[in-house]
């Protein structure tokens, strides 16, 4: 079932336009635009139009349009071939702070491991 827009998501928010967000990419059902708080010199939001809350809510054909979308936009970026990684946190222990399914593209630097 598909989930409604919900009007207390930041994300669904900035996806209806009433937060204005330049909206870098925007195809077949994936949005993408940059993270508010800038973790490397790129750092976007690849995000699915349709509301869903975590990782574990969605189908395996979003998370793969996902990271697709991903690929990309690193391609696109030039940041493809020096290396570039993608995140999904999820729930409490993996940080999520915004639930509305959604993977980091964080690259133009190199990346430190392992993650805190
Ligand atoms: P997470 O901790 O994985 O849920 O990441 C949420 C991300 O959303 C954080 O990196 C925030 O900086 C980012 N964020 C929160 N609000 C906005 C916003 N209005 N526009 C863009 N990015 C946002
Ligand atoms: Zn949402």
């Amino acid at each position: 079932m598909m989930n409604p827009k919900s009007k207390d998501c930041v994300f669904c928010r900035i996806l209806d336009g009433s937060i204005e967000t330049d909206i870098i990419y925007r195809e077949s059902g994936i949005a993408v635009f940059r993270d508010a708080n800038p973790q490397a010199p790129v750092h976007l939001l690849i995000v699915p139009e349709e509301h869903i809350a975590t990782i574990n809510d969605a189908s395996g054909v979003i998370v793969a349009e996902c990271m697709e979308a991903a690929k990309k936009i690193a391609k696109d970026l030039n940041i493809a071939e020096n290396g570039y990684r993608t995140v999904i946190n999820c729930n409490k222990d993996g940080g999520q702070e915004v639930d509305h399914l959604h993977v980091h593209l964080l690259g133009g630097r190199k990346m430190g491991w392992p993650p805190g």
